[in-house]
């Protein structure tokens, strides 16, 4: 990896506005064929939101906590020739007032909150619950969230894992949250905590950063650098710009700002080995004004490296409503910033020579594994179009 001091004189092939991985795949995609590519991002640091800061010798996911996953053969081949992953397997807690429950929901849930044993008798639990709540309707269409998981899951596991989580999340009471954010909720009736169905999956020995750095090691880069403070000398020295940035931001705001929520962490280091024995409790009542805590070392370290640091690092997780300024997490994916989104979309499409991708850039929430196929892909399209050559 090079840091650039001074790119006058210097001519790219791209442009790569933002580290993350996005345009992190795109740039080493692009270079290992040869392209000569700048990448810049304003922060301080590479990685976009899987960068992880190291904290007494622990590194903690500074932007949300990211578990690698996938069931695409060759987004996982691909991610592993740049670094090795670990056996990190995501099986998080639910707290409800002192009381714990595995999730996803699976027999263990199902046993810890109605005592059944067999998937026979936790389906007649759930299918009396249903049953209730359908007599509840009495043949009318769940009007709200509320409505529609009770219908889903019944009463019990609704009140104890999903309401008060649920309206932490959204800011909002679950009566009032449309029935459609709740399509489906997923039952697995095996003692199976493994949150994740894909594959694959895993978190980089050594960190996330590790990754970033090999996917640009041969790759120019500055940071702490905004596009659009530098744009004209940066447009002038570079062939074709790859922008993973927002996209309001691109066009100047011009039909007005989407809408995010985001997430603020409160981050502390606890002087215990083992603050809470796993990686991820969520906390599902109401009161309790954070979602969930992290605790960072359980995504690297194991066994008996757990002990041997005697410290640990934990963030509590509080979902908030976002305000220009804060860090842009999940799209509001509700008529308005949808249709607003579709215009940007429409001006994106007409721009010439800028590829727009990765979350920001699509207004699109999408994990990692995606966004890593995605990147491959847009590099392979913008070196088949011949439209432009
Ligand atoms: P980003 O990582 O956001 O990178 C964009 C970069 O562009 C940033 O570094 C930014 O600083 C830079 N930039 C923006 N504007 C400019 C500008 N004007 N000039 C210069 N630079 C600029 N996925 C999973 O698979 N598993 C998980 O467990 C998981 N957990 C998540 C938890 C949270 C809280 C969130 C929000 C997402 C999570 N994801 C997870 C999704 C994952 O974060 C994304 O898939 C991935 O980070 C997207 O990469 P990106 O490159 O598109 O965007």
């Amino acid at each position: 990896m090079n840091i650039i001091m001074n790119t006058s004189f210097k001519e790219y092939d791209y442009l790569i506005v933002g580290s993350g991985l996005f345009g992190s795949t795109f740039a080493h995609q692009a270079t290992l064929r040869g392209k000569k590519c700048l990448v810049i991002d304003k922060r301080p640091h590479l990685g976009g939101n899987v960068y992880c800061e190291k904290i007494e010798g622990i590194n903690v996911h500074k932007y949300g906590a990211h578990i690698f996953h996938t069931s695409n053969q060759e987004v996982w081949d691909f991610v592993s020739s740049i670094v090795e992953f670990n056996r990190y397997t995501n099986s998080p807690i639910a707290n409800y007032k002192g009381k714990l429950y595995n999730l996803p929901f699976n027999m263990n849930t199902f046993h810890q909150m109605w005592g059944v044993i067999t998937p026979i008798e936790a389906e007649a639990k759930l299918e009396e619950q249903r049953a209730e709540a359908r007599a509840m309707l009495n043949g009318r269409a769940p009007q709200n969230l509320e409505e529609q998981a009770q219908l889903l899951i019944g009463k019990d596991i609704y009140e104890t894992l999903i309401r008060g989580y649920t309206e932490k999340q959204w800011g909002r009471k679950c009566v009032d949250l449309p029935a459609f954010i709740i399509r489906r909720l997923p039952v697995r009736m095996i003692y199976d905590n493994n949150y994740f169905n894909d594959k694959y999956q895993g978190i980089p020995i050594g960190g996330y950063n590790k990754l970033i750095e090999g996917l640009l090691q041969d790759v120019d880069i500055k940071l702490e650098c905004d596009y659009f403070k530098h744009k004209n000398e940066l447009d002038a020295i570079c062939k074709r710009v790859v922008y993973s940035g927002p996209i309001d931001e691109f066009f100047d705001y011009c039909y007005g700002r989407l809408n995010y929520r985001t997430v603020s962490f409160e981050t502390t280091v606890k002087n215990t080995s083992n603050y809470q024995g796993n990686a991820v409790v969520n906390y599902t009542e109401r009161d309790i004004p954070y979602t969930r805590i992290i605790e960072h070392k359980h995504f690297e370290m194991f066994g008996d490296e757990i002990q041997k640091c005697s410290v640990s690092v934990i963030s509590k997780e509080y979902s908030t409503e976002w305000k220009e300024g804060m860090e842009p997490y999940y799209p509001v994916n509700d008529n308005l910033n949808n249709s607003l989104a579709d215009k940007y979309r429409e001006l994106a499409s007409n721009t010439k020579d800028v590829i727009f991708g990765g979350r920001l850039a699509e207004y699109k929430y999408y994990d990692m594994a995606p966004i890593v196929e995605k990147a491959i892909k847009a590099f392979v399209l913008d070196n088949t179009d011949s439209r432009k050559k």
